[in-house]
């Protein structure tokens, strides 16, 4: 059983029933999923979702759709990483990484997926179809293997080569269209319109999918001890997901499982070469002018975002702020991270890392805040955006003396013994 009492339009507020519907037949405005609250609070108790699988699927209570046996690869519950030495070279305090490289497919459109094909399936659809910048055609099409169903996947022809390997490998039919992905996206919703019975995860059950995305704050909440931060940085494509962030803080407070009431600063993440929403941010104005993008972050290379607004909205009310990098930032973002911390993210994790050093060195983002940064996407993925950046030191012959060349004066013959263990 879930929670859900309905639809309802985000525009004039006119409610519908939970069934496979995205605009409101009245005013043409984005539908919401709303829940009982009241049962949800009645229910769902911290010690319940601490019993709850290692995945999403702790959330369920909050989410729009129940299942005994969800469409699942183990979406979620990614690791919250404390960056000190991150947050030492940006002249912060306390900086936490919540590490989306880590799920099934390396993006945290799994968690989207998963929860868009449950609902899919339990509606009755057979075939899952999507637009896609790259990474929820990864997803869709392993979550749709993974659930017996068809996969319909249409991409920008010109995507990095790991994602278009990555979506063909799962045996669903893929089609790589010669346009951006706004072109790829307006193909996607006349082909919605005359396929009512496929499930366009990002069209027809948008509402839900959009969903999935609250559980980036459930579990930053949970993995602080069931605190929220001070501020996130979010990277913004569409803007669904900073949107779904900022109601996930506050479906948890509505629901009873924190202590306080969360004041949380959501700051976007946008790459220059597609920044509409951090131009409208700039420029004091709501109107968001789309855009032709021309970025290295392709993941993000939305030029006319359908949660645009909604995520400015969220901005603007949280007190954050929105800004956006270069590409050469990008890449700069992407080495300090993998230094600091470890962690190798796409070129969408680039951007936020960027932003959250830009907005620290602004002053916007404080070293008395507590910072948690989305790094969404994992680095193998768009490995081409490195290329001429890294790689060897050197390539040697197998020897010592070529070895030796090759480090030069910083290598030096020792008379120490090997380290031992006490
Ligand atoms: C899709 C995507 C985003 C942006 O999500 P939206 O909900 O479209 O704003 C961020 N990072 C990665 C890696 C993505 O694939
Ligand atoms: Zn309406």
């Amino acid at each position: 059983m879930d929670f859900v009492s309905g639809l309802r339009c985000r525009e004039c507020g006119r409610t519908y029933p939970a069934e496979a519907l995205h605009v409101c037949d009245y005013c043409f405005g984005p539908l919401e999923v709303t829940y009982d609250y009241q049962r949800v609070a009645a229910t769902m108790s911290r010690e319940r979702i601490e019993a709850g699988p290692r995945t999403i699927w702790r959330y369920a209570d909050l989410l729009p759709v129940s299942d005994a046996a969800p469409v699942d690869l183990g979406a979620g519950f990614t690791p919250l990483v404390r960056a000190d030495r991150l947050a030492a070279e940006l002249g912060l305090g306390e900086v936490w990484i919540k590490d989306d490289t880590a799920n099934p497919t390396g993006s945290f459109k799994d968690r989207v997926v998963s929860v868009a094909l449950t609902k899919a399936r339990q509606l009755g659809f057979k075939i899952a179809a999507c637009a896609s910048t790259g990474n929820l055609a990864n997803s869709v099409a392993a979550h749709a293997a993974r659930a017996g169903m068809e996969s319909v996947v249409l991409i920008p022809h010109d995507l990095e080569t790991a994602k278009v390997t990555m979506t063909s490998v799962f045996g669903g039919r893929v089609f790589a269209v010669e346009g951006s992905y706004d072109d790829v996206n307006r193909l996607c919703a006349e082909l919605a319109s005359e396929q009512p019975t496929w499930a366009f995860v990002n069209v027809n059950v948008r509402t839900y999918y959009a969903e999935g995305s609250k559980t980036l704050a459930f579990e930053v909440a949970e993995q602080l001890g069931w605190q929220t931060p001070d501020h996130v940085v979010v990277p913004i494509g569409s803007g669904s997901q900073l949107t779904k962030v900022a109601k996930g803080f506050a479906e948890l407070w509505q629901v009873g499982l924190l202590d306080e009431e969360p004041s949380v600063r959501i700051s976007g993440a946008q790459a220059e070469g597609c920044s509409p929403v951090a131009t409208a941010f700039a420029e004091g104005t709501d109107a968001i002018r789309p855009v032709k993008p021309a970025t290295i972050a392709k993941s993000l290379a939305i030029g006319n975002p359908a949660d645009g607004w909604y995520a400015l909205d969220a901005i603007r009310r949280s007190g954050g702020s929105c800004a956006s990098v270069t590409d050469a930032e990008v890449i700069e973002g992407i080495l300090l991270l993998a230094r600091t911390e470890g962690i190798f993210a796409e070129t969408a994790g680039g951007v936020t890392i960027a932003t959250l050093a830009k907005l620290a060195g602004e002053g916007v983002i404080r070293p008395d805040e507590r910072v948690v940064a989305m790094v969404t996407g994992h680095g193998l993925k768009t490995v081409e955006a490195l290329s001429g950046t890294v790689g060897p030191t050197a390539t040697i012959a197998p020897t010592l003396d070529a070895f030796a060349a090759a480090m030069g004066a910083e290598y030096e013959l020792t008379d120490e013994p090997a380290p031992r263990s006490a």
